[in-house]
């Protein structure tokens, strides 16, 4: 008989975050604490525990049930625009490249190429493939002679990104492969053509 909570490590138990109308604190990432920030929450009286993993922890004189999902007591305002972030990027324009329509080889474009004073933004930054970046090269969409991007180049707020992701079919299949990277597109290693 299999009993996963027996063998499930403590580093395996994050605990989900909701805030105080009990919806999740963030989407993109999840947003998820180690369960150390969880207890500590706990005793400190800031959180309300809604689950629980069978999984212990011990203290010489206390034994806990790990939390698996708590409860912010106070309510917290969520960002209205949501981090830049390679995943909320692509997310944004619906893992398409923004001259092509193409799902494949997604790369970050910067339309104004940076060597013209084009800036890491929302504004400034769209998906591309990887043919259509290196076609583009440190060009403008004018210079390149390609179509400029649609009005999607802009800042989305959050709800944008929760129905793109809820509306795309697409999505799903990207997910693993982009999800883990929250870095900012800044350090990113896939921004090319520029
Ligand atoms: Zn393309």
């Amino acid at each position: 008989m299999y009993h996963s909570e027996i063998i499930r490590h403590p580093e395996s138990c994050p605990a989900l975050v909701l805030n105080a109308d009990y919806t999740p604190l963030s989407y993109y990432p999840l947003s998820l604490w180690p369960w150390q920030t969880a207890v500590k929450a706990m005793f400190l009286e800031r959180v309300d525990v809604v689950a629980h993993y069978d999984r212990e922890v011990h203290s010489p004189s206390l034994a806990l049930k790990l939390p698996s999902v708590i409860a912010l007591r106070q309510f917290v305002r969520p960002n209205q625009f949501p981090a830049f972030t390679r995943f909320n990027l692509f997310l944004r324009d619906r893992f398409r490249c923004v001259y092509c329509g193409s799902h494949r080889e997604l790369t970050f474009d910067h339309v104004v190429p940076r060597a013209q004073g084009g800036r890491t933004t929302w504004e400034n930054v769209a998906t591309a493939c990887a043919p259509c970046n290196l076609r583009k090269g440190g060009r403008t969409p004018h210079q390149a002679r390609t179509h400029s991007p649609p009005g999607s180049a802009r800042r989305p707020p959050s709800s944008t990104l929760r129905q793109a992701a809820v509306g795309s079919t697409d999505c799903g299949g990207h997910f693993a492969s982009t999800a883990a990277s929250t870095s900012g597109l800044s350090t990113g290693t896939n921004t090319r053509g520029v």
